[in-house]
């Protein structure tokens, strides 16, 4: 017997989409969040490339698609960490950190990930004192202050830019001698006179006494050391699909593969955002995902209705 026909794990634009479309196609369906509504959405501060909506904060669209989700009769859970995710025949069992366990027919994943860690000296014991992975959530305290960003893609160059709102000084400190993110990320950066960036620098430790005091890095041959009051580390994402307890296929950097429909290796599950496979990790495709596992959720549930019926 279950609890529910669908259980999304995950509250970003992907697992909302997906709770939008099931609520709304009257699957009883439980949305499970460790934090609250939005995922990445929260580490946003404008999004300005989602369709119909010029410029909003990131926080306003988590909030717009919660209620809309919500309107149709999702379920939500917010700070309900799920521990593992289980299955018994073809129920999928979802384990919370809490001990509950919730049975479904139907799970979409849509736990997104975490930031990828730069793994130097000094990054762990200065994490909270000088050392972030969350411009939106960090930059306010370090005003006035000069920051290192490390990283050469989206993230690291539009974040790098929000951070020069509160800094006097931000310095982008990558790897290679060319950038990776989109041309026009890169055109505003560097009309901004408060960017400098630092190509060809592999960092190799971060400084500090009690708090951040300078980023070490190598270039061209030599150690050098720049003085800053922050590290802001946006080196990539490591997904969350360490949640089941039986084998799902993925690649080897650990995102789900999936079918055409988005169902995983194991029939019932499906992957959407940014926990899975796919070419790039933009709101607007995590949408599309949600939809298309919602749609694909949908036909298998009442497909087994069906059977169960007959
Ligand atoms: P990303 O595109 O994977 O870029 C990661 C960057 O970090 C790369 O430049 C990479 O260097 C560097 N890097 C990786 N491991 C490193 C290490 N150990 N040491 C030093 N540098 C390292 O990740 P992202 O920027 O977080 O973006 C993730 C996804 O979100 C992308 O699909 C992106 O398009 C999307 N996103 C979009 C926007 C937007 O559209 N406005 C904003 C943010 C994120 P190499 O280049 O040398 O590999």
């Amino acid at each position: 017997m279950s609890d529910y026909d669908v259980v999304i794990v995950g509250g970003g634009p992907a697992g909302l989409a997906a709770g939008l479309y099931t609520a709304r196609m009257n699957l009883k369906t439980l949305l499970l969040d460790r934090g609250p509504l939005g995922g990445q959405l929260l580490n946003t501060e404008l999004v300005e490339d989602y369709p119909g909506f010029e410029s909003v904060l990131g926080s306003e669209l988590a909030t717009k698609m919660g209620d809309h989700a919500r309107k149709f009769g999702l379920d939500v859970r917010e700070f309900e960490p799920v521990r593992e995710i289980d299955k018994d025949g073809t129920t999928k069992v979802v384990r919370l950190d809490t001990g509950e366990e919730i049975r479904t027919p139907a799970l979409i994943m849509a736990a997104g990930g975490l930031p990828r860690y730069l793994g130097v000296a000094g990054e762990k014991e200065f994490q909270g004192r000088g050392v972030s992975y969350c411009a939106v959530c960090d930059g306010a305290f370090f005003k006035g202050e000069e920051l290192a960003v490390v990283g050469g893609g989206d993230a690291a160059v539009e974040e790098g830019d929000f951070l020069t709102r509160y800094a006097k000084k931000v310095y982008i400190l990558h790897r290679r001698d060319s950038l990776r993110a989109q041309p026009i990320l890169i055109d505003r950066a560097r009309a901004n006179p408060k960017i400098e960036f630092i190509l060809e620098a592999g960092v190799k430790e971060i400084v500090g006494n009690g708090k951040v005091q300078s980023v070490k890095y190598d270039q061209f041959g030599s150690t050098k050391e720049l003085p800053v009051g922050g590290v802001f580390i946006f080196i990539g994402f490591v997904p969350n699909s360490g949640l089941f307890k039986f084998h799902v296929d993925h690649d080897e950097a650990g995102y789900i593969l999936t079918d055409r429909n988005l169902q995983t290796s194991e029939a019932g599950i499906w992957a959407v955002g940014d926990v899975r496979a796919q070419l790039t990790k933009q709101i607007a495709t995590a949408v599309g995902d949600g939809t298309t596992a919602a749609v694909a959720a949908a036909a298998y549930v009442s497909a087994l209705k069906d059977a169960a019926r007959a």
